[in-house]
């Protein structure tokens, strides 16, 4: 499994919004230049595209004030009803209302069948009624029932994230309703803190770039809430446009367009992905024909008894805990073929990185217990070059491969942090060439791997005897992996992909 967290966290979403802010004010307080304010109250009115800028015109919601911003390019996250979307002809938001209806409640219930540790279900032919837990203390929980069909489509003007509202129902209408579907139980909902109903939409842009202008999260994408992925794939569309934009806005990329597209062609697949699972997952959950009601109560049973693992990988799918990019749909991601021998080895562009223990080396002397994301922590706003060693340590039988990794570095230090992973063993930097990221006072960057875990994850194995070069992302994603033969193919690709630093 790609990733540590291959399981389902219930966070209220206002406290995921708090933490981002959170976060950006604390690279204020630590004097990082260009973090930006988030200021609320702004409402973008219009905009306009020209050759090399942005007109975008924002109203004070508070003092009607408006005011022109210049900017060079222009993302839209403003939701469902996207005004930057609708302000260039031609972007469509196609898709689909599904009949079904529903409700939403955060509501306190008392029950013994309903516990804060884990996620209650009842599946009945009328819909389900699932209650999530959201505050052990407060006994408060998610209550999401389906309320009944419709046989009318609405239209888009009715969506609001990525649902549409209907009237809204009364406490005492849901508590009927579910006193009927499952008595003689009583869930009693008590100090509601709100309710809503709502139709599900599955809707998705037909592009997510127009010209200087993108959008990203519920702009470009609306689907079931099943699964809980909505602010997720908006978050990450955020990710994997951000480094794109900033090595564009810092004159950093080979070919400005192809780095731009790539945010759609690496995107829109995840997107229509996520549309598609979670819609298979709803009509399951929900259908009432006599097939999927066959499918729920008879066949899912067995998968889950004599199969777990089938579900489990259809439950990380829908998670999105599986999630890479395919090298043939990005043409920012290197499409390296290893010589014979070394096929399905090495780690391939477009997946995840994977994470392992470290030691962090400072001093000739092993250091730190860390983790490899702990070390992107403080990578990540570059791409990360990791030299893989096959030595015992690092000695200056290595020296061939970390002059390519400076002199790698020292072409593409603006973009581009080198870090060196080996096998347990001696580290001589006396004997090593010198490493300028110790200039920019940082701690030297050579790990060492205990238990050769990370080697095998990303490929590089004693077997084949061939060490690799790995050039990961800013959001994460492997951006090229070659073997130490083949060091020129990588220069090739990053002479495509990155400018080189002036020396
Ligand atoms: C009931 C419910 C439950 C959900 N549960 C989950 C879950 O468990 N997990 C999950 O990942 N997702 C969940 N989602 C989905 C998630 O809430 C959305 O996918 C997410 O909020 C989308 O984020 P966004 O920033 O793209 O859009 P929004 O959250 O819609 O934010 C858009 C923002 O843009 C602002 N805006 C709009 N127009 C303008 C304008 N012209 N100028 C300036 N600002 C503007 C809006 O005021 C808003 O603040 C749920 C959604 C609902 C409704």
């Amino acid at each position: 499994m790609n990733s540590n967290f291959s399981f389902g966290l219930m966070n209220r979403q206002n406290k995921t919004v708090d933490y981002l802010i959170d976060a950006l004010h604390e690279k204020k307080s630590m004097r990082k230049k260009h973090v930006p304010n988030v200021e609320f109250c702004m409402e973008l009115i219009k905009y306009e595209e020209k050759d090399d800028h942005v007109i975008a015109v924002v109203k004070n919601t508070k003092s009607n004030v408006e005011e022109e911003i210049i900017c060079q390019y222009l993302v839209g996250c403003d939701g469902v009803h996207s005004t930057v979307r609708k302000g260039i002809n031609g972007w469509t938001f196609e898709g689909q209302t599904l009949k079904s209806s529903w409700a939403l409640a955060d509501v306190e219930i008392d029950h013994e069948l309903v516990k804060y540790d884990q996620a209650t279900s009842f599946v009945l032919n009328e819909g389900p009624i699932a209650a999530i837990p959201l505050d052990a203390r407060k006994n408060t929980y998610r209550l999401v029932v389906k309320i009944g069909d419709e046989n009318k489509n609405e239209t888009n003007d009715h969506v609001t994230h990525g649902l549409t509202n209907k009237n809204h129902i009364t406490l005492e209408e849901l508590q009927k309703l579910i006193d009927e579907r499952i008595a003689p139980i009583k869930l009693e909902l008590k100090n509601p803190v709100w309710i809503s109903n709502f139709k599900i939409n599955e809707r998705i842009v037909n592009r997510y770039r127009t010209g200087r202008v993108f959008i990203a999260g519920d702009a470009a994408h609306c689907h079931s809430p099943l699964g809980g992925q909505g602010m997720n794939l908006g978050i990450q569309d955020a990710h994997n446009l951000a480094f794109k934009l900033a090595l564009v806005i810092r004159d950093q990329a080979a070919d400005v367009n192809k780095l731009l597209d790539s945010y759609e062609h690496e995107r829109y697949p995840v997107g229509k992905n996520v549309i598609e699972g979670t819609g298979f997952a709803t009509k399951m959950v929900t259908g009432n024909d006599y097939i999927t009601s066959f499918l729920r109560t008879r066949i899912a049973p067995i998968l889950f008894h004599f199969f777990p693992q089938t579900v489990f990988k259809f439950q990380n799918n829908l998670l999105q805990n599986n999630l890479n990019y395919l090298p043939e749909s990005s043409e920012i991601l290197h499409k390296y073929k290893p010589r014979s021998g070394a096929e399905n080895q090495l780690i391939e562009a477009g997946h995840y990185v994977q994470d392992g223990l470290l030691m962090k080396i400072t001093s000739h002397k092993v250091h730190e217990r860390i983790t490899m994301f702990d070390v992107f922590r403080s990578t990540a706003l570059k791409h990360t070059l990791i030299l893989f060693t096959l030595n015992k340590g690092v000695t200056s039988d290595c020296n061939p491969l970390i002059e390519t990794l400076l002199e790698i570095y020292n072409d593409y230090k603006n973009t581009i942090t080198p870090i060196i992973i080996s096998y347990q063993g001696v580290v001589q930097t006396a004997d090593i060439p010198f490493m300028p990221f110790q200039e920019e006072g940082r701690e030297q960057h050579i790990f060492v791997e205990c238990k050769f875990e990370l080697h095998e994850k990303y490929g590089v194995t004693k077997e084949f005897g061939q060490q690799a070069f790995v050039l990961i992302r800013p959001d994460l994603y492997i951006a090229s992996a070659v073997f130490e033969d083949d060091v020129d193919k990588l220069k090739s690709f990053l002479d495509q992909y990155l400018v080189k630093a002036d020396r």
